[in-house]
């Protein structure tokens, strides 16, 4: 199976695709129940400490309660839940109540496949394509769950700074010194930004998560990569920013989250990083 996989490339991608759509699955269910969960856990703390008696309420986790349709309750079996296909089987809508099932699903599913597939398709069959796959994943995670709640996650934000550090303890992305200060580097420079602009402004324009997220992507991809990612990530949540407000009237004070362009920035600078910094330099 190894060597079958080292011979030919593209069965390894192949394989890594169909795997992936599984993970997307998951991927789904992480981005909907996390945030959730951690609402529940904060509000039996709430009641710890101000001794109420918390409000019993059933087991809710990744596992359990099985996946159901959000407006019929319908239990959604195992043939409808075999990634981006069943979608279509379905029509988009449930099966029982044929309430519109949201795009977004499928959408997670087919790009962590996509991902996954440029990840072993570009690093091979190799420890750095393993350790990639679960930096793609948990970029994906943090991004949807940044775009539905503004809110970026420490569960998965402090792992990726800590995994950062430790996949490159034998310098598997950049040396070992470059991971930790890419980590201080990363979370000081948004940290930065969040008190100069709160100074001038009064207003809070990201949260903290942001500043864990660019650490984490420092201490994969090293210091010397974060320029890479603050400007692609600037630039392409500016040019959403403008264009919501100008297309879709989106209100100029409503915020945006920024998380989600930090992923995109950092998977540029982690694919083709070098190749951007190069062009660069060669062009000044
Ligand atoms: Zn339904």
């Amino acid at each position: 199976m190894l060597q079958a996989f080292q011979a030919h490339p593209a069965l390894l991608v192949i394989t890594i695709v169909l795997a992936s759509l599984v993970v997307g699955s998951f991927l789904n269910v992480v981005i909907h129940r996390l945030p959730k969960m951690l609402e529940r856990q904060w509000r039996a703390e709430f009641a710890e400490h101000t001794g109420h008696e918390p409000a019993p309420e059933p087991r809710y986790n990744l596992a359990v309660p099985r996946s159901q349709c959000p407006s019929c309750g319908h239990r959604i079996t195992a043939l409808e839940n075999i990634p981006v296909v069943s979608y279509f089987v379905l029509g988009g809508r449930c099966s029982a109540c044929k309430g519109r099932i949201s795009p977004r699903y499928p959408i997670v599913e087919a790009l962590t496949g996509a991902l996954s597939g440029y990840v072993v398709w570009r690093y091979g069959f190799s420890w750095q394509a393993l350790a990639a796959l679960f930096f793609v994943w948990a970029m994906i995670a943090l991004a949807f769950i940044d775009l539905d709640t503004f809110y970026l996650p420490d569960d998965i934000t402090l792992p990726l700074i800590w995994t950062g550090l430790l996949v490159n303890l034998g310098g598997l992305f950049v040396d070992l010194p470059s991971a930790v200060i890419g980590a201080a580097a990363g979370y000081l420079a948004l940290w930065s930004v969040f008190w100069a602009y709160k100074l001038a402004t009064g207003k809070e324009g990201m949260g903290y998560g942001d500043f864990k997220l660019l650490a984490g992507i420092g201490a994969w991809l090293g210091w010397k990569m974060l320029p890479v990612v603050i400007l692609l990530s600037s630039f392409v949540g500016a040019i959403v920013g403008i264009s919501l407000i100008v297309f879709a009237r989106h209100g100029r004070n409503v915020p945006i989250p920024f998380g989600p362009y930090l992923v995109l920035g950092g998977l540029a600078a982690m694919f083709w990083g070098d190749a951007l910094i190069q062009y660069y330099l060669q062009t000044l």
